[in-house]
């Protein structure tokens, strides 16, 4: 096994580009006729968001939902992925103790970290460091650091 560990899975599967992905399901979505209208405000109360003319509102707010929601159980998860330039050849992935390998369709992801209750966008962990001699090679195209929401679980 690579990396020294003593044993590992391999297993082919589908990989979902979500850069390419996203985009084809809001295309399906109008094809199909729907539309989808972006409101660029904030909203502090709910009431405000329950008194617009939409028949359906979906809260998709994330960890906006603390305030927004009055919920003190959505906490922030952070994590820090760096973007290095596209491997049209590499057709495989790999994740182990927190390190993963992405390939996608314009860039590679390699990550990440996982902080729960981390608050701060600052880049701490020189994430591509970990690809060992061959990090030096990697050209960093972008990096990212960002808190996805979550339902605290007591
Ligand atoms: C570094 C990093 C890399 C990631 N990479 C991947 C990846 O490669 N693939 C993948 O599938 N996932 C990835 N994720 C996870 C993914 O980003 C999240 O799971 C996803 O963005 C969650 O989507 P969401 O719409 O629920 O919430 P969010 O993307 O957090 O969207 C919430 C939206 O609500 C808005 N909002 C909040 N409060 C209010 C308010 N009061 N009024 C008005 N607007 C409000 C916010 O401005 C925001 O636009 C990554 C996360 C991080 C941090």
């Amino acid at each position: 096994m690579p990396g020294g560990y003593a044993y590992g899975w391999r297993y082919t599967t589908f990989f979902i580009d979500t850069s390419v992905y996203l985009p084809w399901l809001l295309g399906q979505l109008s094809r199909k006729g729907g539309e989808v209208v972006y409101l660029r405000e904030r909203f502090d109360r709910m009431e405000d968001l329950i008194q617009l003319p939409h028949p359906t509102i979906f809260n998709c707010t994330g960890l906006g939902a603390r305030s927004l929601c009055n919920d003190a159980n959505a906490y922030p998860i952070k994590g820090q992925i760096a973007v290095v330039a596209p491997e049209p050849a590499m057709d495989w992935s790999i994740s182990a103790d927190g390190f993963y390998v992405y390939p996608r369709r314009a860039d590679t992801i390699i990550g990440g970290t996982t902080e729960p209750h981390v608050y701060t966008q600052r880049r701490w962990v020189r994430v591509r460091g970990r690809c060992g001699p061959r990090s030096r090679q990697l050209r960093l195209v972008a990096w990212s650091a960002g808190a996805s929401g979550d339902a605290g679980h007591a």
